[in-house]
């Protein structure tokens, strides 16, 4: 990861020059149990980002060991997301291809007399696990012989037995401190299509005991991972050092990535999806990668969110504004500045000519002069903000009312003359003049206004839809934690989807999904790759123009 030193980075320094590796190997290990979101974002970012540094290797592994959870739509999924990322993997594994070598490490375990099958339920091993205060109790069947073990657990894989019959657990120490240590379970039965080795299997490697031997098997050198696997550190040192392996994988770990007002766990996501909360995992107000990316997020966005956000061992919330800021930076220059009318008020210039059109100049983009210029049409009536106009304004309201004097952006100063209603009160619309002289590029300095108006003409503005977002949870900190009365869905905004109907320049008659645009006032617009149609485009906004966010 250039720019940012990290400890991470320090200890593949020093390994290398201790010679302990000749190159550094790590991998990002998703569980294809859903789309990935921003906080794998980071673990990608940290995984490729390293072993770049060093000119090493990373693999994308899928950690299929749980065949109830997995699908085919989520491995399509990831792979998408990490390459739209900009990442692109050495090779690709999945955990199951290992299977067979894990069972033959169990056998292993099983003949060193460090394994045994054990007849307890799932609730009898809990209770017999212990606290954090006392000490757990040795199962009955613990000490079964080494021959009974080895017939058990081959009948396990046969499929003699049921779900929940029978495990395998390690035989570590009931009294260890670590609970983690105390005879962990590492294989289950679970008679169940996997979506890689089908029926082949009927007993599964629990993730603690797949997760060293799949780094040891493909040489990973730093397993990086979040700081809830601390605990677990000494099972996979245990698992390293008595299955032989001959890579020794050494286990990292670093915070996570928690966002205000963002719910970041592939269960509560899959959970938004399936209760509908949602439209789908790509929803643009999910937090997911494909999200995101509908949203209009850029993966330089997103990459420079994450990197700045550090690699360390605490886990604090970053501000979900951090994220908004970086996508500000990235389409600053990028994205093609244009007019777009949300909620459209129609303007009649009463002075200008029946039949006229003319073609006005516009800069694409003031800050960057390469993005050249367009035409805009421009006549006799034209629609403008419904917020841009009042008939009885406070003070300091420099917008158009009656008797005031605005700019039309690249076009001509207009003054209020007169509001038409109809039968019951409301506003059909505004007459104005227009001055000739003040015509935009011409230098005209007769005389200033305070207020500059974005519109478009009626006659060929095209009809757009906006779809305008807030944060899908409102609860600041707590990732929408569940308590004893609440879970995180009693938190999400109704208000999260807001639908309007506008209007744009004509010459958004030729945009493709995932186009931005900066609407002038407004902010950043992402062309919705779902819904919008040549007839009439639907823009997504990314972010306002407004930040309340400053990086310190
Ligand atoms: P979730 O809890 O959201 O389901 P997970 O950790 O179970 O996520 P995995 O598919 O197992 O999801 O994750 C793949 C990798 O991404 C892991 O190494 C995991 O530690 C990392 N990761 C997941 N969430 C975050 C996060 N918020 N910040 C940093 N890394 C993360
Ligand atoms: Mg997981």
């Amino acid at each position: 990861m250039e720019n940012s030193s990290n400890f991470i980075k320090s200890i593949m320094k020093e390994d290398l020059e201790a010679g302990k590796h000749d190159k550094i190997v790590t991998r990002f290990p998703p569980e294809p149990n859903g789309y990935l979101h921003i906080g794998h974002a980071k673990s990608i970012v940290i995984n490729f980002g390293l072993a770049d540094d060093f000119n090493g290797q990373t693999n994308l592994r899928f950690d299929d060991t749980n065949p109830l959870k997995e699908d085919q739509e989520y491995v399509d999924s990831i792979k998408e997301d990490v390459k739209w990322l900009g990442y692109d993997w050495d090779e690709l594994r999945f955990a199951s291809d290992y299977f067979e070598e894990m069972y033959n490490k169990a056998v292993l375990l099983i003949k060193k007399g460090k394994a045994y099958v054990d007849d307890l339920s799932a609730d009898e091993i809990r209770q017999y696990r212990g606290t954090l205060t006392e000490p757990g109790k040795n199962s009955p069947f613990r000490n079964r012989s080494i021959e009974e073990n080895l017939d058990l657990f081959e009948r396990m894989k046969k499929g003699e037995f049921k779900n929940g019959e029978k495990v395998l657990r390690a035989k570590i120490d009931m009294a260890s401190p670590n609970i983690n240590l105390r005879d962990p379970v590492i294989y289950r039965i679970a008679h169940a299509t996997h979506h890689n080795t089908g029926d082949k299997w009927c007993i599964y490697p629990m993730y603690a005991f797949a997760h060293p031997l799949e780094d040891a098997i493909e040489g990973v050198t730093h397993s990086l991972c979040t700081v809830e696997f601390e605990d677990q550190r000494p099972f996979y040192d245990w698992v390293i050092a008595e299955c032989e392996t001959e890579n020794k994988p050494r286990q990292i770990e670093f915070g996570r990535l928690n966002i205000t007002n963002t719910v970041m766990s592939k269960r509560k996501l899959k959970q938004l999806v399936d209760e509908k909360f949602v439209d789908g995992w790509d929803d643009p107000r999910m937090p997911t990668i494909s999200g995101l990316r509908r949203r209009g997020f850029t993966p330089e966005a997103i990459r420079e969110f994450v990197k700045e956000t550090g690699v360390s061992k605490g886990s604090g919330f970053v501000d979900s504004a951090m994220l908004d800021h970086y996508v500000r930076e990235d389409l600053k220059l990028k994205a093609p500045r244009t007019m777009g009318i949300l909620r459209p008020l129609k303007v009649v210039i009463t002075n200008y000519p029946e039949d006229k059109v003319e073609m006005l100049e516009a800069e694409n983009n003031p800050e960057n002069e390469e993005m050249g210029t367009r035409q805009i049409p421009f006549s006799r009536e034209i629609y403008i903000e419904q917020e841009d106009f009042m008939e009885d304004p406070p003070k300091k309201y420099f917008r158009l009312f009656p008797g005031n004097e605005v700019r039309l952006k690249h076009a001509y100063f207009i003054k209020c003359e007169d509001v038409i209603k109809d039968e019951n009160g409301q506003i059909v619309e505004i007459h104005c003049t227009y001055d000739p002289e003040t015509k935009s590029g011409t230098g005209f300095t007769g005389r200033k206004v305070k207020g500059t108006l974005h519109w478009v003409d009626a006659k060929h503005a095209i009809p757009a839809e906006f779809r305008l977002y807030e944060p899908l949870i409102l609860d600041e900190d707590s990732d929408g934690e569940d308590d004893e009365n609440k879970t995180f869905l009693d938190y999400v905004n109704p208000n999260s989807l807001q639908i309007i109907q506008g209007f744009v320049e004509p010459n958004m008659q030729d945009v493709k999904p995932q186009d931005k645009f900066q609407f002038f006032r407004h902010g950043y617009f992402n062309v919705d790759p779902k819904y919008s149609t040549p007839d009439k485009p639907v823009f997504n906004l990314i972010v306002s123009l407004k930040s309340s966010f400053k990086l310190k």
